[in-house]
C-alpha cells in the first residue's frame, strides 16, 4: 500500500513523498483516506500519534484542488468563506494542525489560516480576508470535555447555512464515549465507522 495508489493527485503525493518523508499510509490513513475521498462521512477512532492530521487533511486538501480549476484554480481570488473547517478541541493542537496542513500545502495554491482565541484578533482577520480555503479553529480552549457542545452546535448549523452546498463531516477522535457518539449520530450523515 502506498500514497500513490489512493488518488490525491501529484503535488499532494509530491509534498507527501518529498517534503514529509511518508514512505506508507498509516492504518487509519489507508482506510479513512478513500472513505473520504469518496465524499462519504466518517467517524474515526485512532490513538494520538497514529497519523490522524494527515488522515483528514490529505483528503480536505484533495478536495479543495478539486473544488479549483484553473486558472488560479477557478475560484476568484479573493473568497468570502472557506471550503473546509477544522475544528480542534484545544489552542495547541489547532496550532499543530495549522503547521502541519501548511507543510501538506505547500505549493499547491491551497491557502490555510488558524482562529483561536487568547491571541491578537486582527492578524487572524487580515489572514481571513486575503481569503482561505481551508481555515483551522478552536471554538474554546477546550471542547467536549468541558461542556462547549453547544459553540460547536452553532457552528455547524451556520455551516448548513446558504450559501453552503452540503456538508461532508469527518469526526476523528481517540475514544467514543456517550458524547461523542451523540455528536456522531447528530452531525454525520449516514456515517462509515473506523476503528483502527
Ligand atoms: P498525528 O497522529 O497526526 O499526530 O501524527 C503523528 C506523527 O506521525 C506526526 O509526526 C506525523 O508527521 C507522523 N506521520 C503521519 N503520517 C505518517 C506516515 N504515513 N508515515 C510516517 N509518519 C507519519
Amino acid at each position: 500500500n502506498t500514497f500513490a495508489e489512493i488518488d490525491l493527485g501529484d503535488v499532494l503525493n509530491d509534498n507527501i513523498k518529498n517534503r514529509c518523508k511518508y514512505v506508507k499510509p498509516t492504518p487509519i490513513q489507508r482506510h479513512a483516506i478513500p472513505v473520504a475521498l469518496a465524499g462519504r462521512d466518517l467517524m474515526a477512532c485512532a490513538q494520538t500519534g497514529s497519523g490522524k492530521t494527515a488522515a483528514f487533511c490529505f483528503p480536505i486538501i484533495s478536495g479543495v484542488l478539486n473544488t479549483k480549476s484553473p486558472p488560479a484554480y477557478g475560484r476568484p481570488e479573493m473568497v468570502a468563506y472557506p471550503i473546509a473547517l477544522i475544528l480542534s478541541p484545544t489552542r495547541e493542537l489547532c496550532c499543530q494542525i495549522f503547521e502541519e496542513a501548511k507543510k501538506f500545502c505547500f505549493q499547491t495554491g491551497v491557502k490555510v489560516a488558524v482562529a483561536y482565541g487568547g491571541a491578537p484578533i486582527y492578524s487572524q482577520l487580515r489572514s481571513l480576508e486575503r481569503g482561505v480555503d481551508i481555515l483551522v479553529a478552536t471554538p474554546a480552549d477546550r471542547m467536549l470535555d468541558m461542556g462547549f457542545e453547544p459553540q460547536i452546535r452553532k457552528i455547524v448549523e451556520r455551516l448548513d447555512m446558504p450559501p453552503s452546498g452540503p456538508r461532508q463531516t469527518l469526526l476523528f477522535s481517540a475514544t467514543f464515549p456517550t458524547e461523542i457518539q451523540r455528536m456522531a449520530s447528530d452531525f454525520l450523515k449516514n456515517y462509515i465507522f473506523l476503528s483502527v
